[in-house]
């Protein structure tokens, strides 16, 4: 049987995040804000890895994808048009006795579970954010917080195809933060008020929709397991058609087995000309393609990959964590992706011998220009090499007395222990081709 979560229980995994610096409830200090995470030292350099993977994956090594940021603030009309003021919401009740609200669609009693008091008839709560733009607080001056990044890449579709010359199917990625006033937050970081979201908007000619859905489902179902997912812990979940949003012709999501049961990590979503036709319905601006091969002008349609990178970035870390039997003692190792780990190499000189110092440091120095890395020389190397498995350092490199004659260094493989001692010469370009190929 293939070992399925039986250690990351999410206390566990919340206590080590807090301890080892990947994640800090936000505003600790006062108390906390509920359902907001800070990221720590180790876990910002995790999320800037899954960040980078998914860019390389979907923007730089592919011919038919170029990248955007747009802003988060957009003028109102966005959401008018997307839909979004009209159908984001969800369904709510309020108890009479307690004001306690929750979504209707989620409970599972006809009274409040706090008071048993009697709810309301539901009501629809609109997730969108809203603040105001200038100095005067009034509706006219009232913007939303984006609730997706996809719209910024609707509304600069023209712009795109204009400066980049692309031609159909072609595709624009971004990443970026995204804000949604869920009701029920919760499962640490999995669902947020803030949070941030990587999507492509890929466009196609209307026809081959269909063939193009199949194949992004594909390469980002693969991009989960390329990265260290077990496949056992992934499945695919067509939507029902009474669950398509209301763009959606057909959708998969892509889903994790967390702790708590299966939960969603990225939807692929075959969107029609919805968007495109509604923007270019309510600006009056021309949003058509003109196919030079067929001589014909028509609105694309598109696939939506729409992924987020902080509940990538929490299935990576617990689909990693491992708990191994070691003599009387357990090694506690994260066996996250190399290209994930938040520390890519760590330089371990074998004691704080002054002689030793120098030398290791040179090292370091070395290293740092081309890896992320961390210099520590804090207690025994043994203790030192747990604390590196801990958070998933696939690679330490050792500096003993010899390497001050020899000019040698030991590196140790996380996963399997193996150690091999090369020159300092060479160092770059051997981790280089393990950081790519594996050991
Ligand atoms: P859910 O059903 O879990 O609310 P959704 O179907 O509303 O998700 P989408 O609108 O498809 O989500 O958003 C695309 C991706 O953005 C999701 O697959 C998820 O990874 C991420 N995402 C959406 N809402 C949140 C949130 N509140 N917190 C963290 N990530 C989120």
């Amino acid at each position: 049987m293939p070992r399925v979560l039986p250690y990351a229980d999410m206390d566990k995994i919340m206590s080590l995040s807090k301890r080892r610096g990947f994640v800090f409830q936000s505003s600790e200090i006062y108390g906390g804000l509920a359902s907001t995470w800070d990221y720590g030292p180790l876990g910002v350099e995790l999320k800037r890895h899954v960040k980078e993977a998914w860019w390389q994956s979907v923007v730089l090594g592919r011919d038919d994808m170029v990248g955007l940021d747009a802003a988060i603030l957009m003028a109102p009309q966005v959401w008018v048009a997307s839909g979004h003021v009209e159908n984001f919401s969800d369904p709510l009740v309020e108890c009479r006795e307690c004001h306690l609200r929750f979504r209707a669609d989620q409970l599972e009693t006809e009274r409040c579970p706090e008071c048993g008091g009697e709810f309301t008839e539901p009501r629809r709560f609109n997730l969108m954010f809203r603040t105001f733009m200038g100095p005067v607080e009034d509706t006219g001056h009232e913007v939303f917080l984006r609730p997706e990044t996809a719209q910024g890449i609707f509304v600069n579709f023209q712009n795109v195809l204009n400066s980049s010359r692309k031609k159909l199917p072609f595709g624009i990625g971004q990443i970026g933060k995204a804000f949604r006033n869920e009701i029920t937050p919760g499962n640490f970081t999995f669902r947020t008020r803030e949070f941030e979201q990587m999507e492509v908007e890929f466009f196609v000619k209307p026809g081959t929709d269909e063939e193009w859905l199949q194949k992004w489902v594909d390469e980002r179902f693969n991009w989960y397991v390329k990265h260290g997912i077990r496949k056992e812990n992934l499945r695919l979940r067509r939507h029902d058609r009474d669950e398509l949003a209301h763009y959606a012709k057909d959708t998969y999501d892509i889903e994790y087995r967390f702790p708590w049961g299966w939960g969603e990590l990225e939807g692929i979503a075959d969107r029609t000309d919805f968007d495109l036709g509604r923007h270019a319905e309510a600006s009056g601006e021309d949003l058509t393609y003109f196919d030079e091969e067929t001589r014909e002008r028509y609105l694309p349609y598109v696939i939506e990959p729409s992924g987020g990178v902080d509940r990538a970035t929490l299935a990576f870390w617990l689909d990693s964590y491992d708990e191994e039997p070691d003599g009387d003692t357990v090694r506690v190792v994260s066996h996250l992706h190399r290209k994930l780990a938040p520390i890519t190499v760590a330089v371990l000189p074998l004691s704080r011998n002054a002689r030793l110092a120098p030398t290791a440091r040179n090292v370091h120095d070395l290293l740092r220009r081309h890896f992320s890395t961390q210099f520590d020389d804090a207690q025994s190397v043994g203790r030192r090499y747990r604390r590196q498995d801990e958070i998933g350092t696939p690679y330490c490199v050792t500096v003993d007395f010899d390497t001050i004659d020899d000019q040698q260094v030991t590196i140790r493989d996380r996963d399997t222990m193996h150690q091999v001692r090369v020159p300092v010469a060479n160092l770059v370009n051997i981790l280089q081709d393990k950081l790519e190929h594996g050991w």
